[in-house]
């Protein structure tokens, strides 16, 4: 690394700025914070009242240029990728106790970023923390193999890091879609280089932080914070990165591919949704609504396998629609600092905007608003609050049926067969995740073969397991995380062959 600029801040949580009175953040680059080589920094928000909360360095194309040789030096140096599987488990596992020793600090950290609900962001940050320990019991199980074949020989197979991994994570899920990434890379004796979203940095910055004091060697981890266009970009193209692992919208994953395809760069591609939630008439209606409800607007409906198309059987629509509105309107919208809150603003007020004009939309395409859509007044009027929408009478030709609006909107469709039912789900360029309700296991073995998507959840709306592979089929990704199959992602087999002498 050659910049002789002096680090900001070291370790921690960023210095105060006393001009702004708000934390400044610095890029972290082989464990020492920086600012940007032209000074440009960022304000970060809290969503629930668009109070500025930090100031962070926003990465240049230089200050890419740097994080990059920073990760290939120290792997060309080799103690990571050639320490012992065991060593490497051994730091991964320190990861995940530093994550459990500072969760509250961490989680109230996530929750003001992204505008979380304290209780749900306590509740990733554990998640995070089981990543990491899950991926350090799993490193010294990864092996090649002794393959039987030529007479004359032994034929290998060896299973190798493939150098500097780019790791590029959205805003809805900051710190757990990072660990996703980054504890099977660095498990596997990659480095890596972060580019969080702009809006939500602090949790990633405050993560390499933590990988240095486990015992992670520094310039292993870097993580540069800037917009999409520069620094996600920059580090896409840039010829040192042996692969990228993207998460994010259908439309940026579509450039990030093809920014890719010109260095034969690897991708990896977690992408967008449009679920759909099959409710049969024998479903146990009450674990139902209740689970159905979570699964549209929990994180404010900002997740990728949010179920924002639920169909219904005919017979029981008009009465899933009444307890749905009715559990809908029932969450408790609230600051995220407060322990009963269920249902917290979304990410900005553009979000906002966009999520208000696919309400609009739905009514303008002719579909019925049951309930929601509206901005709450009160004490929540300076976040970015929206009630949960509620659509009925909508169409598979509706946009707001075919785009994902990634909000708390919902439409509620009937069918009539088993036949209709799948046909309607599979109707979406996309395949991420999904449900199915019914009390008849062959119907639902039958349906969950028939339903094109990476995940499928019988009488429930949990898509992650983090020992499962994750990920989604059609336009919806490539490739999986999460489980023994991400490791795959991470590596390279190499066959060498032994010839007998
Ligand atoms: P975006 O696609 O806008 O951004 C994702 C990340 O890519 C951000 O860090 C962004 O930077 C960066 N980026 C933007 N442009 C480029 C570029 N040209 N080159 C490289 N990187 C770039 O998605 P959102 O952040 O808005 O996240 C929401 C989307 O993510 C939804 O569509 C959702 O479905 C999807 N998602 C998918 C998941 C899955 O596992 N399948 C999980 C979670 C979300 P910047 O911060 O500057 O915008």
């Amino acid at each position: 690394m050659a910049d002789s600029r002096p680090p900001t801040s070291r370790r921690g949580n960023g210095v105060t700025d006393t001009k702004q009175d708000v934390p400044f953040e610095g890029l972290s680059i082989a464990g020492e914070r920086y600012e940007a080589s032209d000074g440009a920094v960022r304000e970060i928000h809290d969503p629930s009242t668009n109070t500025v909360i930090a100031r962070v360095a926003r990465a240049t194309t230089d200050d890419v240029n740097r994080a990059v040789r920073a990760a290939y030096e120290r792997f060309a140096a080799g103690e990571w990728r050639r320490a012992s599987a065991r060593r490497r488990g051994e730091v991964l596992g320190n990861v995940a106790a530093l994550i459990r020793t500072n969760q509250e600090r961490l989680a109230q950290l996530e929750s003001r970023n992204a505008g979380k609900p304290i209780a749900a962001a306590r509740s990733e940050i554990g998640s995070v923390a089981t990543t990491f320990a899950f991926y350090a019991g799993a490193v010294d199980k990864v092996h090649g193999q002794t393959i039987p074949g030529a007479a004359d020989g032994t034929v290998m197979t060896f299973r190798e890091p493939l150098g500097v991994c780019g790791a590029i994570v959205p805003w809805n899920f900051p710190m757990l879609i990072l660990s996703w990434k980054v504890a099977p890379a660095l498990a596997m004796g990659n480095s890596v280089v972060v580019k969080p979203a702009e809006l939500t940095p602090l949790t990633a910055l405050a993560m390499a932080d933590l990988a240095i004091e486990a015992g992670l060697p520094e310039g292993v981890l870097n993580v540069i914070p800037g917009s999409g266009s520069t620094a996600g970009h920059s580090l896409v193209r840039h010829p040192l990165v042996r692969k990228i692992s993207f998460t994010g919208s259908t439309g940026v994953g579509t450039r990030v591919m093809q920014a890719a395809a010109e260095d034969i760069t690897r991708v990896s591609l977690e992408l967008g949704g449009k679920s759909a939630s099959i409710v049969f008439a024998d479903a146990d209606l009450d674990t139902c609504v209740e689970s159905s409800v979570s699964a549209v607007y929990d994180n404010a409906g900002q997740d990728c396998c949010a179920r924002s198309r639920v169909l219904v059987e005919r017979s029981i629509h008009d009465e899933f629609v009444r307890r749905f509105a009715q559990r809908a309107e029932q969450l408790r919208l609230g600051r995220t600092d407060d322990e009963a809150t269920e249902f917290g603003p979304l990410i900005s007020p553009g979000r906002r905007e966009t999520v208000e004009g696919y309400v609009d939309l739905g009514k303008e395409e002719g579909a019925t608003l049951v309930t929601g859509g509206q901005r709450p007044n009160g004490d929540l009027g300076d976040g970015n609050y929206l009630t949960p929408a509620v659509f009925t009478d909508v169409r598979s030709d509706m946009r707001l049926v075919r785009e994902e609006v990634f909000g708390p909107v919902v439409g509620i469709q009937p069918f009539d067969s088993e036949d209709e039912a799948v046909a309607l789900a599979n109707d979406s360029i996309y395949g991420l995740s999904g449900s199915l309700w019914t009390r008849d296991v062959g119907r639902a073995l039958r349906v969950a073969r028939a339903v094109e998507t990476g995940m499928l959840s019988v009488n429930s709306s949990n898509s992650v397991h983090i020992e499962a592979p994750f990920g989604g089929m059609k336009q919806s990704g490539i490739g999986r995380e999460q489980g023994m199959v991400a490791l795959d992602h991470y590596s390279e087999y190499k066959t060498v062959f032994i010839a007998d002498t």
